[in-house]
């Protein structure tokens, strides 16, 4: 403000007074070409003519003959038969038409000076309010400027706070965000381009929670399964360096006992080679950009035939009473492979965890737009307490009585994430005498 009062100060002073010369050529012009008409048009006597218009307009007028003898005047006392004033007389022997004469003196003035049919018509005005109009209209300019410069910063004390506050709340939450810091949100007041900031930087500020928290996550179950896995892996190890340690130092001195040595190792091998590859393909499963490439639509009750035949061996041998049920033609759009290994885990888990009533029972029904297959087993089930933990990788309920029956923890983890991957859901509930696994699969639309 107080830059733009300064620059029309000085504009005022050096350019006002040139601009008024420059414009009042053409007025004064103007007053020559209307006298030079009157004349032309056979207007004897110019004095009255000329003296209305010096009234009127506040100008002197003089018309002067070739020789510069004044013909008629409007502010000369002698009016006719005299020179014209010297200065009019110098401009017009210099042949100037427009220009400020006696600027020095104590009356300056403007003086257009046309030459017409062998006369002269000089109109002229004093300049001498000019210099006033700068220096009053200087003047003006300073009050009014101070006057709104006082409003000007009344105002901008008020509501400048208005634009401020956001910007600044907007810079401390980003230096908040740049901390990692995601707790506090940007007030949205308007729905302005302010407002509209304020919005993305909430957005913004949520995915970046999103995705933190999701890194974090990753890493904790990464290191989780690292830990999990040397854990799970030193208990084989200890046992084979213990029986080949033995066969070394000849505690198994028979060729039997050597025998039923190498016998251990090579079943803790087997149990390591296991582990290794269920944790491989749940590595695959669990892969970020996973999706099913081998969908199909099948009937169901070909899924649980090909089970049921798998299992009948298993069954057998440990005399358990199996019985399945299967809606007819049920159909369901899924990887076959993937959910036939889903189930044969949790059917696996039924023939492992089963107590001396020994009953394992199947069903696979649809409701509300999903198919449900169940596992029953009868046996002590699992606390409920534990009943969520049973899906995370490695977690055993019983850990002697999980590895006494070959598990490793991660049957289950397989099975969630290939129900997952089907965009399914998993539960497992106690029953009165047992526990029932569920696998929950969307039927095609
Ligand atoms: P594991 O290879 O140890 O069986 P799972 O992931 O298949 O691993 O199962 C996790 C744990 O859940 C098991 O260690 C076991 O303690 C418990 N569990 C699974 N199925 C049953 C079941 N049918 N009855 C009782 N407990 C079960």
């Amino acid at each position: 403000m107080i830059g733009s009062i300064v620059i029309s100060i000085l504009l005022n002073a050096v350019l006002l007074e040139k601009y008024y010369i420059f414009k009042n050529k053409s007025i004064l012009e103007g007053y020559a070409l209307q006298i030079n008409a009157e004349m032309d048009n056979g207007l004897k006597d110019l004095v009255p003519f000329i003296e209305e218009l010096d009234r009127e307009n506040a100008v002197a007028i003089t018309v002067a003959d070739e020789s510069l003898i004044i013909l008629a005047s409007s502010y000369f006392p002698q009016k006719e038969s005299n020179s014209v004033p010297k200065e009019i007389e110098t401009m017009i022997t210099s042949g100037i038409t427009y220009g400020a004469i006696d600027k020095e003196n104590a009356q300056p003035k403007l003086v257009y000076i046309l030459k017409a049919g062998g006369k002269y018509i000089a109109v002229s005005k004093p300049l001498k309010g000019i210099a006033e109009s700068v220096g009053i209209s200087n003047q003006f300019y300073i009050i009014a400027g101070l006057f709104t410069l006082l409003v000007g910063s009344i105002f901008m004390f008020r509501f400048s706070g208005r634009v401020t506050k956001p910007i600044i709340e907007m810079g401390e939450i980003a230096d908040d965000i740049a901390n990692l810091n995601f707790e506090r949100k940007v007030t949205v007041r308007s729905d302005d381009e302010l407002g509209t900031l304020a919005k993305n930087i909430n957005t913004t500020a949520d995915k970046l929670k999103v995705s933190i928290e999701g890194l974090r996550k990753d890493i904790e179950f990464q290191k989780n399964l690292a830990r999990n896995m040397s854990h799970e892996l030193k208990t084989p190890i200890g046992v084979i360096k213990g029986y080949a340690e033995g066969i070394k130092y000849g505690v198994a001195d028979t060729e039997e006992s050597a025998d039923s040595y190498c016998d251990i190792i090579v079943s803790e091998c087997d149990r390591m080679n296991e582990m290794v590859t269920e944790m491989l393909d749940l590595s695959a499963l669990e892969a970020k950009d996973r999706t099913l490439e081998n969908v199909s639509t099948f009937e169901l009750l070909s899924l649980i035939l090909t089970l049921v035949e798998r299992f009948d061996f298993i069954f057998k041998e440990n005399k358990i009473a199996f019985s399945y049920e299967c809606e007819k033609d049920l159909m369901i759009t899924a990887d076959y492979e993937l959910l036939q290994r889903a189930v044969s885990n949790i059917v696996m888990n039924a023939v492992k965890y089963n107590d001396e009533h020994k009953a394992v029972i199947l069903r696979a029904l649809s409701e509300q737009g999903k198919v449900c297959i169940s596992v029953f087993n009868t046996g002590i089930g699992i606390p409920d307490s534990q009943l969520d933990k049973i899906w995370d990788v490695f977690y055993k309920v019983d850990t002697a009585r999980s590895r006494k029956m070959g598990g490793h923890g991660l049957g289950l983890a397989i099975v969630k994430s290939i129900v997952t991957l089907h965009h399914g859901t998993v539960t497992a509930q106690n029953t009165k005498d047992g526990i029932e696994f569920a696998i929950s699969i969307p039927l095609p639309i």
